[in-house]
């Protein structure tokens, strides 16, 4: 198999490289639904028909998921970087300390664990059966996520797959891979970089990437940020 997963952390490559809207005016609002909608649309019919929900209550789940990205997951870790005690309550307690930030997770929403990157160990997470993930707090799970190529590859060749994404696991760190499922998610905490003493939450936060919640590669450092 020789897909890349990674984009190797070059901004160059990431989005739509190769790939010119100009090529396609008025975008793609005008295509015929792919297999994918046409089965989300006649699931949805049922589930509304047979009561199980209304259009509504989609309609909440969706932008509530819609209205959540990295940067709320960000904003978790930074304060978890900054307040040991916060830190610990997170680990433990992960609803209650997302709660105390104003996150609160829907009623009947699959568990959330917190794990922590250490020199020791590095947690990476996968869903291999599709794409689980902790929407309700980071948004939608990139592409590759949810790839056939990120769910085989992660769990046999956990530390390759981070090579791609420009991490490299020194040989002395254990490497965990977690699979989540529908009933529990994961969220990662990444190792606070060196060089970031005395910054504020807010200064810590950009440097703490999607990929690096996910567990595929590290925070940046400040010296990345500030050339980026
Ligand atoms: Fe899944």
């Amino acid at each position: 198999m020789t897909s890349n997963i990674g984009n190797g952390n070059d901004p160059s490559q990431a989005g739509h490289s190769g790939h010119d809207h100009a090529e396609h005016p008025g975008m793609a609002h005008d295509e015929e639904a792919g297999y994918y909608a046409v089965r989300a649309r006649a699931m949805e019919s049922l589930l509304v028909e047979k009561g199980i929900c209304s259009p509504n209550e989609i309609q909440t789940m969706v932008d509530r998921i819609e209205a959540r990205s990295p940067a709320d997951g960000a904003k978790v870790v930074a304060r978890a970087w900054s307040d040991p005690a916060y830190k610990s309550r997170l680990l433990n307690d992960p609803d209650g300390a997302l709660a105390d930030l104003g996150y609160r997770m829907p009623e009947n929403s699959p568990k959330l664990d917190v794990v922590e990157n250490t020199e020791s160990i590095h947690y990476l997470v996968v869903c291999t059966l599709c794409s689980c993930y902790p929407r309700n707090l980071l948004g939608r799970p990139p592409d590759w996520y949810k790839s056939l190529a990120y769910r085989s590859r992660a769990v046999v060749d956990p530390r390759g797959v981070m090579r791609e994404f420009g991490f490299q696991v020194p040989d002395s760190t254990e490497v965990r891979v977690l699979d989540s499922t529908a009933d529990l998610r994961y969220l990662v905490l990444p190792r606070r970089p060196d060089g970031t003493e005395g910054m504020s939450e807010e200064q810590l936060a950009e440097l703490i990437t999607r990929d690096s919640m996910i567990g595929v590669s590290e925070a940046r450092s400040p010296q990345t940020a500030t050339a980026s």
